[in-house]
Formats: structure tokens, sequence, C-alpha cells
């Protein structure tokens, strides 16, 4: 077992620092996707390099030139840094971003999102805070407390810190994919913290995420919009085609009725199907979170599944329909009906859309409408699935076990994190995502926080993780 308890009896003593480093980064409002904040998302980035120096890294910012479409701002740049560099021991590459979601006091905060502030109960209110500044400067503290406690870092550490994550990683898989032989070529493992526990209480491992497939189809025919009092009764109406469409994917159930999708997802193995029963969360969670007690399925273990390994459909909205409130008595000339499917393996994105093209194909030529459909794609993204059994998740699942005194969560992710699934395709190499904040963090929202507890034992299981990762690459307990 790593001896630890120094790095731990220092990340307690620096914690007003490490409370003050995070003050500072807060205070730079990096919105990566509003144009006249572009200065400070390039001054936190620089900030942020300064940190990486500060401990004795080095680092490169690397230009990515101007963002496609909006050619009058330069991209901000990627932080390219390293520490250590001992042929001797493993490389972990860790990424994160240094850019953050708009806020505006106005939107609903409780405090100026810009300035950290921490409340009673030890929640330390800022935008940015839990995504994704307080697990990035987890990393600089991490390495600061070993210095301090003369204690080695036991690994050398490759990062990877963008600053346009919250706006399509603009640049980023182009870069990864150009110094995946070069400057990433040493990595080992990646590490990602930049999601959350389920819930409040209980760390978890993440090692897996969804993908997305997202269409639409437009239903045109008459010239214009109609007057139903006039023209209703004697035409093909768009609108009435659409929904036929539309409701012909999905029962309320969430069983999705599109043919063969069905047969395109991995059985669950017993292994899988072992780590649903224990994960720390109740339909009680589940019903405060929705707000309501509208879930499909009575028990925990259903539900998860149904969010984490099977897939789902939503249907989203109908551009061109009459939605404001009102009686009018119109006929939409043409409507765009979206929706998107939630993919899971083995789904393969041109797999899913042939079997959504032939269904959406054969539901209208059933109508027998002389409107005209066109099927569109909109975007699509991979799932992404990792080995838990790999000796990164192994390590880990002992540092939790050691900084937090329980076995982590194994869960996966319903949304769409894109990174992942670049870093393994391109470097081929096991990513693990190891949050740090928890699911009451509200990232994105207002509001958003970090707590306390969090943030410094988080600290303190990031270097932890660094120790066991060290031993079980050589050699793996599994
Ligand atoms: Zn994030």
């Amino acid at each position: 077992m790593p001896h630890l308890d120094p790095y731990f009896k220092e990340v307690d003593g620096l914690q007003g620092k490490f409370i003050d480093r995070l003050k500072s980064a807060v205070a730079i409002p990096s919105i990566s996707s509003e144009d006249e904040r572009r200065t400070d998302v390039v001054k936190m980035g620089e900030w942020l390099a300064e940190q990486i120096r500060a401990v004795g890294g080095t680092v490169e910012l690397r230009q990515l030139g101007k963002q496609p479409g909006r050619e009058h701002l330069d991209l901000p740049p990627v932080l390219l840094g390293r520490y250590g560099n001992d042929p001797n021991k493993k490389t972990i590459l860790l990424y994160g971003h240094y850019d953050v979601q708009p806020a505006q006091k106005s939107d609903g905060w409780a405090t100026d999102p810009f300035t950290l502030t921490m409340d009673d109960k030890g929640r330390m209110f800022g935008r940015g805070s839990t995504d994704d500044k307080g697990p990035v400067l987890g990393w600089i503290n991490a390495i600061e407390a070993h210095q301090k406690a003369g204690v080695e870092v036991p690994v050398n550490l490759i990062m990877c810190f963008e600053g346009m994550e919250e706006n399509g990683s603009e640049g980023l898989d182009n870069l990864i994919e150009e110094e995946a032989k070069k400057f990433f070529k040493d990595a080992d493992v990646i590490c990602i913290s930049d999601n959350y526990w389920l819930g409040t209480e209980k760390p978890c491992l993440t090692y897996g995420v969804r993908g997305c497939n997202y269409y639409s189809i437009e239903v045109s025919g008459p010239g214009q919009d109609l007057h139903s009092g006039v023209y209703g009764g004697m035409t093909h109406e768009p609108m009435t085609d659409l929904i036929k469409i539309m409701g012909s994917f999905v029962d309320p159930d969430g069983k999705i009725l599109i043919k063969g999708i069905d047969d395109l997802v991995a059985p669950l193995t017993d292994e899988e199907a072992a780590l649903y029963p224990p994960i720390a969360f109740t339909m009680n969670d589940l019903h405060e979170s929705l707000g309501s007690e509208v879930s499909i399925y009575d028990n925990k273990d259903d539900s998860l599944k149904h969010k984490m390994r099977y897939p789902s459909l939503s249907l989203h909205g109908i551009e061109g329909a009459f939605y404001t409130p009102g009686a009018k008595t119109v006929i939409p000339a043409k409507v765009i009906g979206k929706f998107s499917i939630r993919t899971v393996p083995n789904m393969e994105i041109d797999a899913v859309t042939q079997l959504v093209e032939k269904h959406v194909n054969e539901e209208f030529a059933r109508l027998r409408s002389k409107n005209k459909m066109k099927f569109n794609v909109v975007h699509c993204g991979k799932w992404w699935v990792e080995d838990f059994n790999h000796p990164n998740y192994t390590a880990a699942a002992k540092a939790v076990e050691r900084v937090y005194g329980v076995k982590p969560d194994m869960t996966r992710e319903g949304g769409s994190i894109p990174v992942t699934l670049t870093f393994q395709a391109q470097l081929g190499k096991n990513v693990l995502l190891l949050p740090m904040g928890s699911s009451t963090d509200a990232a994105h929202s207002i509001n958003e926080k970090l707590d306390k507890r969090n943030y410094i034992e988080g600290t303190k299981l990031l270097g932890a993780y660094l120790h066991y990762v060290a031993g079980e690459l050589v050699h793996p307990s599994k």
C-alpha cells in the first residue's frame, strides 16, 4: 500500500491556498461561447499555464488558428503540459478544460457567478467551480502537496487542457490526431476528471458514455401556409404526415419500435449486471431530480440500465409548427420534426441510420401522401465504453477506497463526452473518467458549486490515484 499519509496531511494543511487558487480561476470569466469573452478565455489559459510552471511543469500554449465559421476569432490555445520525464516511470495523460458555460447574475444566481463564495455548508458557488476548473486545479494541487510533503510523484504527467470544451471542442480532434505519436506518445493511460458522481455521498468511476444520432424529417407540400377553413379537407397536410411518422418511433414506455434496432444492442453480461445493485441511487433520488414521479421503471436497476446501457429515442420538437398560444386555424406548409437516438454498444452510427431511414421511408409510403418528405442526418457521435478490469480502473478503485473508505460505483453516462472516444481511438490507450464533483453541483446551470469536501478529498483522490496506477500498471491485481 503506498505511503500516502504525509501527502494527505499536506493537502489538508494547504486547503486554504487551494481554495484561493480556485477563487482566482473562477474570477476569470472564460466563457468560450461568447465572442466578447474570448480574451478572458485566453487569459485563463495563460493563468493556468503559469500555475503549471509554478509547480515545476513545462507547458506549451498550442495555437489552433481561427475559429471555423467565425474567422474574426482566434481559437483559445490548448495547453500541452508536462511534469516529470523519467523513463523508468509510467506516464499518465490528463485531460481537462479551462473554459466555462455562460453565466450572469440576472440568470437567477444567488451570488455573483465569478466570485467564488462559500456558504456555511461548505458549498463553493461559482461558474466553473465544478466544471471543470476545480478538477483541473486538483491535479496542480496534488503536485504541490507532493512537493511540500517530500513525496515523489510516482508517474510522469502529460497534460492536455483545452479552452473550447463548452463550445464543441473546436480544433481538438485534429490536435489529438496530430500529436498522438508525438506529444502524447508516451502516455500509458488517460485520466479525465470532468463528470459527476451519481449521488452526493459515494464516488464513482465512469467506464462508458452513450452516443447520439440526431435526425430530422422535413415534410412540405403547399406553396405557402393555408387557412383550414378554405383548404382543410382538400389537401394533404404536412403536419399530419409528420406526426404519423414521428408517432411510429417509440412506445410511451420507451420501447423503440424501429425494426432491427434492438438486435444491435450488446447483450447484458452477468459481470455487467452485477455492477448495478451496489450503486448508491434510489428511486427517490430519481424522482427528486425528475421533479415528479414520471419514471418508466419502478426500480433502480432497470432505471439505471436504461439510462446507461440501453438506447433511447426522444422527440425534440417541430420547426414550423404553430406552437404559440391562441387558436390560429393555420395549415403549416412545411414542418421539420427533430428526434435523436442515444446509442450504446454495439450500435454503429451508419447501421442505425440505415434502419431509421428505412423505417421513415416505409412509414411515409404507407401514408400515400402527395407531400414531399426529406430525411436528414443532423449530427452523430459514437458511444464509448472501456474495459473496467484494466489496471487504470483497479487503481482508481483502490484510490477511492483509500480516500473515501468505500468501493466506487461503476457508472456510465447517459450523455456524451466525445473526447473520450478521440483519445481511445487515436492513442489506443485505456481511458478512465474519475469525477471530483457530485450530482447536485449544477454544472451548466445557475448556482454551480463544488463542495469543499469534494475539492479537498478529490485532490487527495487524484494524487492517490497516481500512486495506485503506478503500481497497478506494473503489477496488475486483476
Ligand atoms: Zn466539463
